[in-house]
């Protein structure tokens, strides 16, 4: 997950490939709750490891259920309908799937069984409307506060006594505000259908009707057959238990599927199309419609099972004026193909977008006319039509997933613009992969990937500062050094002489090295730390000057140039290896100040070092790196000349990314 504080698309061109998707959100947690009121264990595969299921599974924590986890299930032993905790502050975070449902779970065991919970969230969830479920759980009995402002959590349920629930007349919720309301109602009247029919009837239009399509099939495999008579009143039968599937997989999460259904439409040639597993025509997830609204805008779609292939239709794709209100987390990704289109793409019925993770209208709105879109925007609608002239934009996400998940598809703009996502961790709530899984199916257009060099003489800190880089930018590592110190080591490993260049070369070529984060590995071991060995950056000095070595090497050191970007340090990065990139360092200090830096790491680490000799070695590699025939040391002619002798790293990094920000093309953000 980039962890970044902001995370920059190159400009993208194509996209092929096939992606698997994390497991549906809204079905994770549905499951999850169901399991955790229902008695005996639920073995869940597939589960989404994501925020929103995170704070679910410590709600059920709080709550005294077993929770156990391995890599491929997660197990969860169920409270059987009688509370095992009657007191817990249980956090929900931002997911409102969670609060609502958690709610009138525990609003009905708290009041019957006498137990006091406390219910919170993030600052958003705690504006997002909860009235309308309290509404339709008071006048059953239970005990519900405000503990904030009335009409939205915090809440405290129960207040530790236990009291009957009066079931005689129907229950009444209003679904005009969200589903979810309902969708808690359902799971929590089948906790208390002992010695009676169940009678739910939704006040006003219900909306989002695909979502209790949801509901109802899970609740089925609970064992719990609800009767819906058009959406509008649903009976829960007599002697209603929820009882454990045993086992239930998690199908893929088709919202999160619809980024790249759109990606397949915009960018995919129909030779090699974008196939999206874990979602197709079985699904029970009512963003399955989305496919269908991409194909109206022009996509290529053959639909299986289980999974779906896009490509490229028509192009520029079609406007649609299209009623949401059946996807409305889907319909966002619409809003944004609709840049794509040609003429105004109108999104009808969508007034729950204002009382999501943000208010959705008015931030896609906000985020596109940034693009260069003219958008219009009501209470309950948007109108897109698509920039004249494309803008380049920083794009807020609102701690918004879907928001950054959909603007990323604007990396295809015809103006070859990069595109900045802010914040790009806020899809953990849903899809903590979503970036690296994308970066995995596009390419960039020609020389669209950035790439930094740092370039300079031994221990002036190039790596320091190179990986420093790299973490703040989200951008892929290339230790060049490290390359070289590998082939050294495996030079002294099999014997090979430090003249024979042609078996260093071979060796070279041969190097089994993998750079997961933090370490290299050679073959499947761990070699980090004896690189950095005095003798191995040495013997990696003397051989560095042959010919042979340095371009046996070049294949490997150029596979790193790879999406989102590359910081890269060594002593030719920018002017051999990639003598192309964006922005090109040359780092300097004394050699004064690189001897007393090199001998304070060696001492912090427990090694002897005299400060003399290592200033001696020091120099003499300096002298001869600069002065071999291949790929000598010094400066790019373009190259920015920083001395960081008086300057600390965070210095060091915050004027290499000022001079970055500079050649972007956004304001600083
Ligand atoms: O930077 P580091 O000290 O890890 O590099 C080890 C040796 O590899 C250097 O002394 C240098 O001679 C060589 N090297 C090189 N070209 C690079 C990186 C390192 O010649 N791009």
């Amino acid at each position: 997950m980039f962890k970044t504080r902001f995370l920059d698309l190159p400009p993208l061109a194509t996209a092929a490939g096939t992606v698997r998707l994390p497991g549906s959100k809204s079905i994770s947690n549905r499951v999850l709750l169901l399991a955790g009121l229902c008695a005996g264990t639920t073995v869940i595969h597939d589960l989404l490891d994501s925020d929103d299921t995170r704070v679910m599974l410590d709600a059920l924590r709080a709550l005294g259920c077993g929770v156990a986890m391995d890599e491929a299930v997660v197990r969860i032993n169920g409270i059987g309908g009688a509370l095992a905790a009657r007191e817990a502050d249980i956090f929900l975070g931002n997911s409102g799937t969670s609060v609502r449902s958690v709610t009138a779970a525990l609003a009905v065991l708290a009041t019957t069984q006498g137990g006091r919970f406390a219910l919170h969230g993030v600052p958003r969830m705690h504006e997002r409307p909860i009235g309308d479920l309290v509404d339709a759980l008071r006048p059953l009995g239970c005990v519900i506060d405000y503990t904030g402002v009335d009409g939205f959590p915090p809440l405290q349920l129960g207040d530790g006594a236990t009291h009957a629930l009066n079931l005689d007349a129907p229950i009444r919720v209003r679904g005009d505000v969200s589903s979810q309301f309902l969708t808690g109602l359902l799971q929590a009247m089948c906790l208390v259908a002992g010695d009676r029919d169940i009678v739910i009837e939704v006040v006003g239009e219900l909306i989002s009707k695909p979502y209790i399509a949801i509901t109802l099939n899970l609740l089925a495999r609970f064992g719990v057959k609800v009767r819906n008579e058009q959406w509008a009143r649903f009976t829960i039968p007599q002697s209603s238990r929820l009882s454990s599937p045993g086992a239930i997989p998690v199908e893929g999460d088709a919202s999160s599927a619809s980024y790249f259904v759109a990606l397949g439409a915009i960018a995919a040639d129909p030779a090699a199309p974008v196939r999206v597993e874990g979602m197709g025509s079985a699904s029970i997830q009512g963003d399955l419609a989305f496919v269908g609204a991409a194909q109206a805008m022009g996509a290529n779609v053959l639909l299986g099972d289980n999974w779906v292939e896009v490509s490229r239709g028509s192009w520029p794709l079609k406007a649609i004026t299209l009623d949401c209100n059946h996807i409305p987390d889907a319909a966002m990704t619409l809003a944004v193909m609709a840049l794509y289109a040609h003429g105004t793409t109108r999104l009808t019925n969508i007034a729950s977008w204002r009382v999501k993770e943000t208010d959705r209208i008015a931030a896609m709105a906000t985020e596109l006319r940034k693009l260069g879109a003219t958008v219009a925007e009501g209470a309950d609608f948007i109108e897109v039509t698509p920039p004249a002239t494309w803008q380049p934009a920083a794009i807020h996400t609102y701690d918004d997933h879907r928001i950054a998940m959909c603007f990323s598809l604007a990396a295809f703009n015809p103006a070859g613009l990069p595109v900045r996502i802010l914040d790009p961790q806020c899809v953990g709530k849903t899809f903590p992969d979503y970036f690296e899984t994308l970066f995995g199916v596009v390419t960039a257009r020609e020389r669209g990937v950035p790439i930094i060099t740092v370039d300079g003489p031994t221990a002036s800190g190039k790596g320091t500062l190179a990986s420093a880089l790299a973490q703040r930018l989200g951008y892929h590592f290339l230790d060049s050094g490290a390359v070289y110190r590998a082939t050294a080591l495996a030079a002294m490993r099999s014997g090979t002489r430090a003249d024979d260049e042609q078996r260093l070369a071979q060796l070279a070529t041969n190097l089994d090295l993998h750079f997961p984060p933090g370490q290299i590995l050679m073959g499947d071991q761990d070699v980090t730390e004896t690189l950095r060995l005095e003798e191995v950056g040495a013997l990696a000095s003397k051989i560095s000057a042959f010919p042979l070595v340095r371009a046996a090497l070049r294949t490997l050191q150029l596979s790193f140039h790879r999406l989102p970007g590359l910081v890269a340090d060594g002593r030719d990065m920018g002017t051999v290896i990639f003598p192309g990139a964006d922005l090109k360092i040359f780092l300097t200090a004394s050699a004064a100040t690189r001897a007393e830096r090199r001998y304070k790491q060696l001492i912090s680490k427990g090694i002897s070092a005299n400060i003399d000799s290592l200033r001696a070695e020091l120099e003499a590699r300096d002298a001869r790196d600069q002065t071999r025939a291949v790929s000598p040391l010094r400066p790019a002619a373009d190259a920015m000349l920083l001395d960081n002798s008086a300057l600390t790293v965070e210095a060091s990094v915050d004027a290499v990314l000022n001079a970055w920000q500079q050649r972007r093309p956004f304001d600083a953000s």
